[in-house]
């Protein structure tokens, strides 16, 4: 079946309000097509193709050689001129840090060589933003809202020739750019968005208007990418909404950044909201086609994305270090608290999930640099298994921190003790589980995902709207489809792999391969049981979608544990933290299968009604009311 008939198959049968229908008709254009395999979409119908993650990819000697040296000189200059603290507490980043990243490039990293850019792979960009993350989570944003999903990124995509001359070389020379997505009324959904960008009647310019939220770098930068509704076009007979893309000077008159916008964490951040009176853009800053402004920020933020599993990493390396230095140090009731029961656990899950972090950051950043791997399945897994995780890892260092854990780092240091800054990292972080893509969200975008193989078999069958004729049509395909893949799904169980070159993770190659098959018949089974209702079982796709991605970042790391001893066999520790991390997993996995069918969802479901229907208004008082 053709995309465009899928999409439209999808859309008509979208239960619901025409706004949600409008969502999933744009959200399913927008929908990109790789000539390479999804490794996490495989997954999902049962083929656990290890050969695209063993042998591990290693990023060659000359690439590390150049990211080896930058970071050098970039971890001096910001040890030299930076305090963290400092920019936590002020919200500024010192003008002299900013000058210094603009003269090392910092913000033309992957600006591409011939427009005076750094050229550097996505694996030193991540490297770089994750030794930046470690140290600073305000200069990180800066660096990477610029980078990875301002106007350097889209441009690089899907910018022309002629925007690129433009406006690139201004990267090397200290512009900073932004991306202008979210609205008041509009977050997750993007598709409803009321900024329009009218073509004047002379056809020269768009003339913009609306406000955007949330704009990070948006009260410092020169320069954003901006996303507005354009005129509606009639597609087979129907109007269908557009929503296109323009690079603006923020210069531009009618441009006004109303508020700079302050937050739990991140202190340094510049985010602001900006309004546009009648802001003429010309018509040569359309980046791309008309109707294609969602299609590029998605596509956009799926690049974006592989950002934040690199900085996650870092700050997760940064945990791990207290917690093995206050685990000995620190000693109650006659033993170092790391050396209880309670604070093993503890360190044992930091440790071993801050190398499964690693093992998918690399993995991730690696297929990226690869080109024309579909990697929105393992980049939207990546994002959010490192996001969740890393929250979950400062929480439980917090916890071995105690009461020091939540003091701040200058009051350690002004009564003399380390300065380390859990409460900072804690509140830096929270933030990556909402932003690009919610962890509800990346749930929806995987489950779709997921289920697409299927859609596109029997897509007709399942749509009560087909006629006969086309569900007739349909049952052929879908009887040759499924009369294979399906007796595959359960005999292939006992002929699992033996993955002997796996030496002691071989056991874990054969879980993934076996379970990857469960999860299929699973997947499977609830469309059939479902059909047009699964889009409404989120805890029953949440559950399927945390077992794909549990065997995805197992796969990632038991390759990256093997690959790592293998070039030092000497040191077996990968395997150890990489045995602990499966056996975690493997539990996960088996808590979520059995979830499928033993599980209180009804329940949750009457309580949450209940709770909204103001069944319960009496379990709020006796407090003083926030409002
Ligand atoms: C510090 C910060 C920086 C940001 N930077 C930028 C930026 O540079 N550019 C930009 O354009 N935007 C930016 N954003 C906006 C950010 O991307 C949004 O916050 C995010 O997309 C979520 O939108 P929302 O906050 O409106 O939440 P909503 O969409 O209102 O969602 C609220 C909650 O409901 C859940 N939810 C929503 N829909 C569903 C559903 N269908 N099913 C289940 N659950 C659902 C969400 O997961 C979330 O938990 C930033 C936000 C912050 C706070």
């Amino acid at each position: 079946m053709q995309q465009q008939e899928q999409d439209a198959i999808l859309a008509d049968s979208a239960e619901g309000s025409q706004e949600k229908k409008d969502a999933l008709e744009i959200a399913e254009l927008a929908r990109e097509s790789y000539s390479l395999p999804s490794f996490g979409g495989q997954l999902f119908m049962g083929n656990f193709v290890s050969s695209m993650v063993t042998p591990f990819p290693e990023q060659s000697d000359e690439d590390k050689k150049i990211g080896d040296e930058y970071i050098k000189t970039l971890e001096h200059f910001l040890l030299e001129n930076l305090d963290p603290e400092e920019v936590d507490r002020t919200r500024e980043i010192p003008k002299v840090v900013i000058d210094g990243l603009v003269k090392m490039g910092a913000f033309a990293l992957k600006v591409p060589k011939e427009y005076g850019g750094l050229g550097f792979s996505q694996t030193n960009y991540n490297r770089i933003m994750q030794c930046v993350a470690s140290y600073c989570g305000g200069t990180a944003v800066l660096l990477s809202a610029h980078q990875s999903i301002g106007v350097p990124q889209p441009l690089k995509m899907f910018g022309t020739e002629a925007q690129k001359k433009k406006f690139y070389p201004r990267f090397r020379t200290g512009s900073i750019s932004a991306f202008a997505l979210t609205e008041p009324d509009v977050g997750s959904d993007p598709a409803q968005m009321s900024c329009e960008a009218k073509l004047s009647d002379d056809g020269t310019h768009y003339i913009l208007n609306g406000e955007k939220l949330w704009c990070t770098n948006g009260t410092v930068a020169d320069i954003i990418v901006v996303m507005a509704k354009t005129a509606p076009k009639m597609v087979k007979g129907k109007e269908r909404k557009q929503i296109s893309a323009f690079i603006l000077e923020m210069n531009t008159p009618g441009v006004e950044v109303l508020h700079r916008c302050e937050f739990m964490g991140i202190g340094g951040i510049y985010n602001g909201v900006l309004k546009f009176t009648n802001v003429k853009i010309p018509k040569e800053n359309l980046l791309w086609d008309e109707g294609r402004g969602l299609a590029l920020a998605l596509a956009t933020i799926n690049v974006g994305r592989l950002t934040l599993p690199a900085a996650s990493t870092a700050a997760a390396k940064q945990c791990l270090t207290i917690a093995r230095k206050w685990g000995k140090e620190r000693v109650q009731w006659g033993l170092p608290i790391g050396l209880h029961e309670a604070g093993e656990e503890k360190i044992a899950y930091i440790a071993s999930t801050t190398f499964a972090m690693e093992a998918v950051a690399k993995l991730t950043s690696a297929w990226q640099d690869k080109g024309d791997f579909d990697i929105r399945i393992e980049a939207a897994m990546a994002k959010m298994f490192c996001t969740e995780a890393l929250w979950t890892i400062t929480d439980m260092t917090m916890q071995l921190r105690g009461g020091r854990g939540y003091e701040k780092a200058s009051s350690l240091k002004a009564r003399g003790e380390p300065g380390y800054p859990v409460e900072r990292m804690m509140r830096d972080c929270r933030i990556n589980r909402i932003l690009e893509g919610s962890t509800e969200i990346m749930k929806l975008f995987l489950a779709r995902e997921a289920m697409d193989p299927h859609l596109k078999v029997a897509g007709a069958l399942l749509n009560p709207k087909s006629s006969a004729s086309d569900k007739a049509k349909a049952f052929g395909k879908v009887a040759k489809f499924y009369s294979w893949w399906l007796p595959k799904q359960y005999v292939s169980n006992l002929f699992t792999s033996r993955y002997k070159e796996m030496g002691e993770l071989s056991k874990y190659f054969s879980f993934i391969e076996s379970n990857s098959h469960r999860l299929a018949r699973e997947l499977f089974g609830k469309m059939a049981r479902y059909q047009q209702k699964l889009e409404r079982k989120q805890m029953i796709l949440g559950r399927l979608i945390e077992i794909g991605t549990d065997l995805f970042v197992m796969s990632a790391t038991c390759a990256y544990a093997h690959h790592r001893v293998e070039k030092n066999p000497e040191d077996k520790s990968p395997i150890e933290l990489a045995d602990y991390f499966c056996r975690l997993a493997k539990r996960r996995i088996e808590a979520n299968f059995k979830a499928l069918t033993d599980n209180e969802d009804h329940a949750a479901d009457r309580v949450a009604e209940c709770a909204l229907d103001k069944r319960f208004l009496w379990l709020e008082e006796g407090v003083i009311p926030m409002d």
